[in-house]
Parts: C-alpha cells; sequence; structure tokens
C-alpha cells in the first residue's frame, strides 16, 4: 500500500518557494539545502523534486532517471563540500520508528568531523 504524500509538508513548501530555503544546488529532478538545525559542521538535505513520502516510495516509483540524477545531486554535494576524502555519513528516516519528522523522501548528508557510531 502506497502511503500518502502530504502536500502541506515543510519541504513541499520549500519546493513551491513558498518558505525560503539556504540552497546548496540543485538539477532537474533535486534540490540540496542546508539542514535548518545542522548536527554536524556539514549537514545538507538533499530532496527529490517530484512527491515521495520516503525512501521506499522514491525506489518504488519514481523514475530511474529521476534516481539516477538524485544520487548524482548527492555526490556533487559532496564535490562541492570537499568531504570525499574524509568521509561522510547519508541516513534517510522513514516513519514512526525511523523518526522521520519531514514526510517528503530525503537524505541527510552529514560531514565535516568524525561523527561517532551511528547508533550509540
Ligand atoms: P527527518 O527527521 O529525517 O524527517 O529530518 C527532517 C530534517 O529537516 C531535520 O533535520 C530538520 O532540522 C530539518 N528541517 C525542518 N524544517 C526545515 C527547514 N525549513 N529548512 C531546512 N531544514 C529543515
Amino acid at each position: 500500500m502506497r502511503k500518502t504524500y502530504d502536500k502541506q509538508n515543510i519541504f513541499a513548501k520549500i519546493l513551491r518557494t513558498e518558505i525560503p530555503c539556504e540552497k546548496i544546488l540543485e538539477n532537474d529532478y533535486a534540490l540540496a539545502f542546508k539542514d535548518i538545525n545542522p548536527l554536524a559542521p556539514i549537514h545538507i538535505l538533499v530532496i527529490p523534486k517530484n512527491p515521495y513520502v520516503d525512501s521506499y516510495d522514491f525506489n518504488e516509483n519514481a523514475k530511474s532517471k529521476e534516481i539516477k540524477y538524485f544520487w548524482k545531486l548527492t555526490n556533487d554535494v559532496i564535490n562541492q563540500k570537499n568531504i570525499l576524502e574524509k568521509g561522510f555519513r547519508i541516513i534517510t528516516n522513514s516513519g514512526i520508528d525511523g523518526n522521520q519528522e519531514v514526510p517528503h523522501f530525503h537524505v541527510h548528508i552529514l560531514g565535516g568531523k568524525n561523527l561517532g557510531r551511528i547508533i550509540n
């Protein structure tokens, strides 16, 4: 069963330019912007421009070109921020147990320091 997409979520509003974001990069299929509450020196969110609730929805329903350009933008961010050599972490949360706050698929790119173990 496909989860229903809430068009009033905050990232949908960012995509409609109803609220601002600190844009890093974009392409035809994805947008990268700074997380408003950074948990690391580099904390950037990458979202697809089309409406998907979470990674499962995206993987199931996005066209292969969208998927390709979504991941291309994450690599472009990694290159722009120069974190390939020292490393980074990509996280995506889903649903209640994943503690997903915003129900529009996004990945967090975290870097700029040693991030420790993934779960403490
Ligand atoms: P998640 O818990 O994976 O859904 O993460 C949602 C993320 O969105 C959190 O890290 C928030 O700090 C971030 N966030 C919420 N509102 C905004 C906003 N207006 N601009 C940028 N980041 C935001």
